[in-house]
């Protein structure tokens, strides 16, 4: 008996969570499988003002979340967390003010209502402020009721902060349960940001339905703390030079310029704005600029690949 598309926990759900994955019936891995999809591609053949390509560039504003999210009382990576608001991201801000550039912000509520002023004054220069979570939870972990009540208390939290209600969301962590994007379609956002189907907008799929929220897609590579990120209890230490990670960025945006794509950014204001990784931003956004780079936030570019002329 098929589940009605979107329903809480579909048959193949509850046989998958009971059975190893070998004695699962076909029904059940499709079940998994289908669960969200990328549908139709939304890669427009040309860009607003006759730009050659778009940039999308996001920074997830975790701050001292990552350190409460697990229910840690670390001062040390507190402190952390406080040098992301208190030096991180002004100086994001002025480097995208002297280039003249908007982008994303992502910003768990936790992290809104420490730095209520902080969200104000990127909303006010034009950023857009998107959902990540009430205290960077993951998913996963959480039942149906939870994750929409977590989900519609952040977006109000951020709705009181910055006068206005996001659209947009980027799980915590990048991660989705299988209701994440059910609640998505129920609260209206027009977009995820958190999965990895393609290097263009996609619209998703929830159970093989249509659900008219877009996808802009992340992906490891293009993520700063995927190189940089430091945990003094992790043997695995930082094993990356700032000019490798730029390296890497570099090529992801030449060739979606030279495809006319979207070159999409994740990055951190405690992990990329420090005094010897900052200029890979700055380097970028040069490069972008000299390669006739379209510049919009997430929701903007959203926006324009759903009205575009789109095969
Ligand atoms: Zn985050």
């Amino acid at each position: 008996m098929a589940s009605a598309p979107g329903a809480p926990v579909s048959d193949g759900a509850e046989e998958s969570g009971r059975l190893e994955p070998w004695r699962w019936s076909e029904r059940t891995w499709r079940a998994v499988v289908d669960r969200v999809r990328a549908g139709r591609a939304l890669a427009p053949r040309s860009w607003p003002g006759n730009a050659r390509f778009a940039v999308a560039l996001s920074f997830d504003s975790d701050h001292e979340t990552n350190e409460l999210r697990d229910g840690g009382r670390s001062i040390g990576r507190l402190s952390w967390g406080q040098y992301g608001s208190r030096v991180g991201v002004p100086r994001i801000e002025r480097l995208l003010e002297r280039w003249a550039v908007r982008a994303s912000f992502f910003v768990p509520a936790v992290s809104a209502l420490l730095y209520p002023e902080e969200q104000r004054r990127l909303a006010g220069a034009g950023h857009e402020i998107g959902l990540h979570g009430w205290i960077h939870e993951l998913n996963a972990g959480l039942a149906y009721e939870d994750e929409k009540d977590l989900m519609l208390r952040s977006a109000d939290v951020l709705e009181e902060v910055c006068g206005r209600r996001p659209v947009g969301m980027r799980t915590p962590s990048w991660d989705f349960s299988p209701h994440t994007l059910r609640i998505a379609v129920e609260m209206g956002l027009r977009y995820d940001s958190s999965l990895m189907a393609d290097e263009s907008c996609y619209e998703l799929l929830l159970d093989g339905q249509p659900t008219g929220v877009v996808e802009l897609p992340v992906e490891w590579v293009r993520d700063d703390a995927a190189y940089f990120l430091m945990h003094r209890a992790c043997a695995l230490r930082p094993y990356a030079s700032p000019e490798s990670v730029f390296d890497v960025f570099r090529r992801e945006l030449e060739q979606a310029a030279a495809e006319g794509g979207l070159f999409q950014l994740t990055m951190h204001p405690h992990i990329i704005a420090v005094r010897s990784r900052i200029w890979i931003l700055e380097e970028l956004v040069r490069l972008a600029k000299a390669n006739g780079a379209w510049f919009a936030t997430h929701g903007e570019v959203v926006d324009y690949v759903r009205d575009a002329g789109i095969d």
